[in-house]
């Protein structure tokens, strides 16, 4: 059991025959009240603000006032998390948007760690659960296949992909987390890979395999990267590769099986309520419109044109929302492109509760509205079945609020199913995301992703859409929050227990 009490946020939708769509879910992520500010010292200059109360905002704000920084948080939802959080509905929970966790997600396992909840996780598909079989429908009706099955032609598929290297991307990736170049892999034979879109990529092998495996491919890169085969570049596949060890029969336990039993909202409220008991000060449906600096103090403006300062900023705000904010002195040019190029990933994830047993159920449809299935076990009362599905970019084609209805002709292409209600976040539309986790397109990484990681002066620029391991992930997000606190603090002071004076002028 949760510790937290479910609240009425503004984010999410539910679809019901009876009711048709309403806006609205309860989660643990919203916070009460919604506005905490003392004051801040020195004249009103905070030490540091962060912008955004998702992962980044949330680790970045907890280890400032861990270490004694007067630190303000302002978010423009009404509750923490982001572009990840859960929705409490009739005692099932629903993850909205960023859901699966793994060990190898280092930083966000230890989170879970630090606050108890490294065992509380729930597995997504139940193994001999009802309807335990993979069902692909390319065109020409579906068919059944065993989760081995289906595993083995996706593996074989993905396995020749891949394979660009001989070596299944060890040689052209072998760090990670420094994937544009490092010390056994030049920037430009980087460059040379990133010139391929993964349509590209998948031209060259496509001859090796079936129509079912090519299916099979053609959809799990929109499936991983939100875009499309034609406009996701081909490098990061081969970070993805990279990341989850080399090996694509590692794929489920890495991307799609464990979660926060809880839901990811507990982990983001015990992070917050942690810096919320150090002394953190919030301000939540407060969007900001501007960041002006100005002699080393920077000025943060919202909407409803209050000006908070800080010696240091913290902006955690995703790469399609930030060609809104204005910032003076104005970015880079070259991150002004980037802004412009833009990301590509509007993936759509939709979840249903359906009468009976369908939590062994897997599925593929492609080309189709929708492109993945997931049984996801029972929902409360375990008499129906929370499924969980994702699209890649369908934007004008299937519109989940302009059409939900048309979301259960869609679902049943997967498998016959009495479908009870449809719960969903679309972040296509929503104001302060504005598309799902970011992939982008190719030679976009090589050019862009060294500016979009710089400091913009005295604002640290820290979201996962660049992190330097897990970009798109929770564990990317986490990343940048820890080293822009970081940087932060050692920058507006940080002092240990025993501090030498003048340690550093005198070894220097
Ligand atoms: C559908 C979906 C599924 C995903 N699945 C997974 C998964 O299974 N595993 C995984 O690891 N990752 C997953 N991700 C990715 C993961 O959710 C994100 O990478 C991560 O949550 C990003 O965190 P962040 O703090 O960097 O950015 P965000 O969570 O976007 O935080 C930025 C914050 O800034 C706020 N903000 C924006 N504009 C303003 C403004 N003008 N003023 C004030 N505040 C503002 C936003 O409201 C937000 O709270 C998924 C993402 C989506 C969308």
């Amino acid at each position: 059991m949760s510790p937290y009490h479910a609240n009425l946020s503004n984010d999410g939708y539910i679809y019901t025959k009876k009711d048709g769509l309403v806006s609205g879910l309860h989660t643990y992520g919203v916070i009460k009240p919604e506005s905490h500010i003392r004051q801040a010292d020195d004249g009103n200059v905070w030490e540091a603000i962060v912008v955004g109360a998702g992962y980044a905002g949330l680790v970045a704000a907890r280890d400032l006032v861990k270490a004694g920084k007067k630190t303000l948080l302002i978010e423009a939802r009404d509750r923490v998390g982001g572009r990840t959080w859960s929705a409490e509905v009739n005692g099932t929970t629903f993850e909205m948007g960023g859901t699966w966790v793994s060990h190898v997600h280092g930083r966000l396992f230890g989170e879970m760690q630090r606050y108890g909840l490294q065992d509380e996780v729930s597995m997504t598909r139940t193994q001999n659960g009802g309807c335990d079989y993979f069902t692909l429908d390319t065109g020409s009706g579906s068919r059944k296949f065993t989760h081995k099955e289906a595993g083995e032609m996706t593996a074989k598929a993905w396995n020749i992909f891949i394979d660009i290297d001989g070596s299944k991307c060890r040689d052209i990736c072998p760090l990670p987390h420094s994937a544009l170049g490092n010390s056994r892999v030049s920037f430009n034979e980087i460059q040379a890979i990133d010139k391929l879109s993964c349509r590209d990529r998948i031209d060259q092998i496509k001859d090796q395999l079936t129509p079912d495996e090519l299916a099979l491919l053609e959809s799990l890169v929109p499936h991983c990267g939100g875009g499309s085969v034609e406009n996701i570049g081909f490098l990061e596949m081969v970070r993805a590769q990279a990341l989850q060890n080399y090996d694509i029969a590692t794929f489920e336990e890495v991307w799609t099986l464990y979660k926060i039993r809880e839901g990811q909202s507990t982990l983001a409220r015990r992070i917050f309520d942690d810096a919320a008991r150090l002394g953190l000060q919030w301000t939540f449906k407060t969007p900001i419109k501007s960041i002006i600096e100005k002699d080393g103090i920077v000025s943060v403006v919202t909407t409803n044109d209050k000006i908070l300062r800080a010696k240091r900023v913290v902006n955690t705000i995703p790469i399609a929302v930030l060609p809104d904010i204005h910032f003076d002195p104005p970015l880079s040019p070259l991150r002004q492109e980037a802004l412009k190029i833009n990301q590509v990933d509007y993936l759509t994830k939709i979840h249903a509760e359906v009468e009976g047993d369908l939590r062994g159920l897997r599925g593929c449809t492609w080309p189709g509205d929708f492109l993945y299935i997931y049984g996801d076990g029972f929902c409360a009362g375990g008499k129906s079945t929370r499924i969980t599905s994702f699209a890649g970019d369908n934007r004008g084609i299937l519109d989940p609020l302009k059409e939900p209805e048309k979301l259960e002709i869609a679902l049943k292409r997967f498998h016959p199913m009495e479908i009870k209600k449809v719960v969903f976040h679309d972040w296509v539309s929503d104001p302060y995301a504005k598309a799902g986790a970011a992939w982008y397109p190719a030679g976009f990484l090589t050019k862009y992703l060294p500016e979009l990681q710089k400091r913009h002066g005295n604002v640290l620029m820290a979201n996962a859409d660049w992190a330097r391991g897990w970009k798109g992930f929770i564990e990317g997000a986490m990343e940048q929050g820890a080293l822009a606190a970081d940087t932060v603090l050692n920058e507006v002071g940080l002092y240990g227990a025993n501090p030498i004076p003048n340690l550093y002028s005198s070894v220097l």
